[in-house]
């Protein structure tokens, strides 16, 4: 079996690449996730060769039985992350290595081959390298879906003996409506998304499947976004469908809930937490009731609230609906401190101001 940590990729150059003015339109406000770049990254796995076959290759459709276990059991895993290109041209990731511990993690929890970090880091370079005039200057990005899942063709009930783990990678703006200032949520009082000894904290596809009815009840509400509260009391609250939340304090300080094992650890919400450290910002991680946060914003103590993520970098809530009615966050709009975290934070990420932490990595 192989314990490689470094492999050697077989790269084979797409036929008919993109030519660059096609590249130019179409990164100019791509909507997210429906443009794509020219080439994948894939590597295998089985329980006889380890992981083996790595290449870099034109995108194309997977061959797969009807029987692919993941099809049936649902085990696959994924990661989200960014290509930055910096005013000076050079292309950096945010913490990539963060990225490939949790996407392990994730792996471990879904009983599924771990694939190791410097693997995962070579990988998504080998595709940002060969992709690399597809990567946005401005305030675009490339983001990164690296993913991996079960390639068996087998019907039992056990965890798979051969995976496929793989790169794409789409040009992408805003998330959110470009110019939204500030998101909806609607709150959840029907579904959770994630109970104590459950997935909630792996990035799998399977948490996603059981949140999108929450979602869509959401967009039926007129929100952008559901926010969940937790599974045993159905007070607590966790986070948003695909983003962590903050709350803003009238004393300038954070509250977000902690990492319970029901929520996913983001690293933007790391990240939020180590910056205001720094600057002396007292961030508490403690549970947070719901209706402490509808009071809290009728008498003022919470200012501001805002949803973090790799896609939704920090987006400001304006308001909020849920069974009982709707409130208002401060003037519903983005707040000083949430538009303070979001410069500091893209500065990095960009490489516009001081990187503190040496969290931006150069794609060499
Ligand atoms: C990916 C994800 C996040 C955000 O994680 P980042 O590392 O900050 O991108 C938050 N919640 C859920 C459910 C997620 O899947």
């Amino acid at each position: 079996m192989s314990t490689d940590t470094q492999l050697q990729f077989v790269e084979t150059p797409h036929p008919a690449r993109t030519p660059p003015d096609q590249i130019a339109t179409s990164i100019v406000n791509p909507v997210f996730g429906r443009v794509f770049t020219d080439h994948m990254v894939t590597i295998k796995w089985t329980d006889r060769l380890g992981w083996h076959d790595a290449r870099v290759e034109p995108r194309r459709p997977f061959q797969i039985d009807p029987a692919c276990s993941v099809l049936h059991y649902a085990q696959e895993i994924f990661e989200g992350m960014k290509a930055y290109r910096s005013v000076g041209g050079e292309i950096l990731l945010f913490r990539p290595l963060e990225n490939a511990r949790r996407f392990r993690a994730s792996a471990a929890r879904m009983s599924m081959a771990e694939l190791p970090e410097a693997l995962f880091l070579q990988a998504v370079e080998a595709l940002v390298r060969t992709d690399r005039n597809w990567v946005p200057g401005g305030d675009g990005s490339l983001y990164l879906r690296p993913f991996m899942f079960a390639s068996e063709s087998f019907l039992g009930v056990r965890a798979s003996s051969e995976y496929v783990f793989c790169v794409i990678a789409c040009p992408v703006g805003p998330y959110f409506k470009a110019g939204k200032t500030a998101v909806n949520v609607w709150v959840s009082d029907q579904y959770t998304r994630a109970a104590p000894g459950g997935t909630g904290a792996a990035k799998c596809g399977g948490n996603y499947a059981a949140s999108l009815i929450a979602q869509t009840e959401a967009s039926a509400k007129g929100c952008d976004q559901v926010v969940f509260l937790d599974a045993a009391e159905h007070r607590w609250i966790e986070e948003l469908g695909g983003m962590n939340v903050f709350f803003v304090m009238d004393d300038g300080s954070l509250l977000t809930p902690p990492l319970s094992g029901t929520i996913l650890p983001g690293i933007t919400r790391a990240s939020i937490i180590e910056l205001s450290k720094r600057d002396g910002i007292a961030v508490s991680e403690v549970p947070y009731v719901f209706d402490a946060w509808r009071t809290d914003a009728g008498s003022g103590r919470v200012k501001e609230a805002f949803a973090c993520g790799t896609a939704a970098v920090v987006t400001a809530i304006g308001q909020v609906r849920h069974a009982g009615g709707e409130f208002t966050i401060g003037h519903g709009d983005e707040g000083e401190v949430t538009r303070h975290i979001r410069t500091l934070l893209t500065g990095i990420q960009r490489g516009k101001i001081a990187d503190p932490f040496g969290w931006a990595h150069r794609v060499k």
